[in-house]
């Protein structure tokens, strides 16, 4: 690695660093049944409002339940993964000029 591919990668941990959590996924709402005896909401059609992070390990469907307290914080590093996902993508090109020997 010469000192400007040096440079272009410290500057690409810098920003990954100043991103925070980032993660790819799909936030959804639904509505459950809790499957407990008596509950009203249940009982009514009303159900549970939930929210569940959908994502994909090597290919397969994941999802998992989100509980209120982390909901801000998922949401965040759902933002940060965008973000992520378009840096990576501007750096294909910077990286290209960077090897041709180009300002980037
Ligand atoms: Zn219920």
């Amino acid at each position: 690695m010469n000192a400007a591919e040096r440079q272009f990668h410290e500057e690409w941990v810098a920003e990954v660093e100043a991103l925070g959590p980032a993660i790819k996924g799909s936030l959804t709402q639904f509505r459950r049944r809790c499957g407990k005896r008596g509950c009203k909401k249940c009982a009514s059609g009303e159900g549970h409002l939930t929210w569940q992070l959908s994502y994909y390990v090597g290919g397969v469907h994941k999802n998992c339940h989100v509980g209120p307290g982390q909901l801000e914080a998922v949401r965040r590093a759902l933002a940060n993964g965008k973000a992520l996902e378009q840096a990576m993508s501007a750096n294909g090109f910077k990286l290209v000029k960077l090897l041709k020997g180009k300002e980037v």
